[in-house]
């Protein structure tokens, strides 16, 4: 019996076991912030910002961003075709509209030309996701944002351990996301992060995570405005806590994964995530993009995979094919990219042999 490749698995050790234990023993009454705090400030001491708010999940955080930024109803946020739905589904939760606009070729990440096409007197943001550990056009996106007085936000979700210049992702823009979901990186089950070096940002955010209630507020069960729910609880915190304390561990993890596939691969008519000069990838997840013109089947890949006990994973569609956007076909590069891309397996504790498994798999379609 083969083992099961699964496409992606936290790596818990007794460390996150031994925290999280900890915290559902003792972290309640005077500590039932206590792992919370330290979270975000190994997090942020990681990332190299001033201001951190651990959260239920990324999407929690980018609501309450956009939200703190006075994005609302009328308003435009721009992002890229390609991408994973939760970076756009908050835009709508304010009531603004996403505007998706065509990708690069090379990074899959949003085009800074197609961004300073499409800015209206509406635009009210720019979001930035880096995805799958590549890493947008910081410089480009930041410029424009200057020029046009406009925002730019990451959506580093998928970015743990990726650095544009010396920069961590997340910590570029006018703030930065992070989800700590079961497959991400880093993770404590489900999450986030919201992070800021911008003290008023800071504080309109922790305002609004804690129902309105402001932090200098005596009066009890006094919210000053409407606010929302989006907290991370301590035994999250807790694990995560411990997932610091590895995150260089669980980083050179994605990065060796990622290597020893790119070494596998080597000679076949496909690119996999740049890293492109001044930039260090993550690598969070490995995926390979067959050359144009070049027959392939992402399809076949997959049932192979299947029948090998392997997990593989369609890369994102354009959003705008999904049914509650408009079909914008003219995308070239995103409507082109996802039929010939396939997410390769990347977990921690993934073997030589499980790899070569993969590899022999991607290899017996050309
Ligand atoms: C995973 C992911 C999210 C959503 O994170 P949640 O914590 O599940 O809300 C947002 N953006 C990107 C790019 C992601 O990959």
């Amino acid at each position: 019996m083969k083992s099961r490749i699964h496409y992606t698995k936290p790596s818990i050790t007794e460390l996150e076991v031994s925290y999280a234990t900890d915290a559902a023993r003792n972290g309640w009454g005077e500590r039932c912030y206590e792992c919370i705090a330290k979270f975000e400030q190994l997090f942020r001491d990681h990332l190299d910002v001033k201001y951190a708010i651990a959260t239920s999940s990324c999407t929690g955080a980018m609501h309450m961003g956009l939200a703190a930024l006075d994005i609302g109803s009328g308003d435009e946020v721009i992002l890229g075709d390609t991408n994973w739905i939760a970076s756009a589904a908050p835009i709508t939760y304010v009531g603004a509209k996403p505007v998706l606009v065509d990708v690069l070729p090379d990074t899959w990440c949003v085009d800074p030309a197609k961004v300073e096409a499409a800015i209206t007197p509406n635009t009210k943001a720019i979001i930035a996701v880096h995805l799958y550990g590549n890493l947008c056009d910081m410089d480009a996106l930041l410029a424009i944002g200057e020029r046009h007085g406009i925002p730019v936000i990451e959506d580093a979700a998928e970015a743990v351990g990726s650095e544009w210049k010396g920069k961590r992702a997340g910590s570029i823009g006018a703030f930065g996301t992070f989800s700590f979901h079961g497959t991400k990186t880093l993770t404590t089950g489900e999450g986030g992060m919201f992070v800021t070096q911008d003290k008023r940002l800071y504080e309109k955010v922790l305002t609004l995570s804690n129902h309105g209630r402001a932090a200098g507020q005596t009066k009890q069960f006094w919210p000053d405005m409407t606010g929302f729910k989006y907290k991370m609880s301590n035994m999250q915190a807790a694990i995560g806590c411990a997932q610091m304390e590895r995150i260089d561990e669980l980083i050179a993890a994605k990065r060796r994964i990622f290597k020893y596939y790119e070494d596998g691969l080597n000679g076949l008519p496909l690119v996999m995530n740049p890293e492109l000069s001044g930039t260090r990838n993550g690598y969070w997840m490995p995926t390979i993009l067959v050359h144009e013109g070049v027959r392939f089947d992402r399809e076949a890949l997959l049932e192979t995979f299947n029948s090998e006990e392997i997990d593989g994973r369609v890369f994102f569609w354009p959003l705008s094919m999904l049914p509650m956007f408009a079909d914008q076909p003219e995308h070239h590069i995103s409507y082109g990219l996802y039929k010939r891309a396939v997410n390769l397996p990347s977990y921690h504790d993934l073997t030589e042999n499980e790899m070569l498994r993969v590899i022999a798999c991607v290899r017996s379609q050309f």
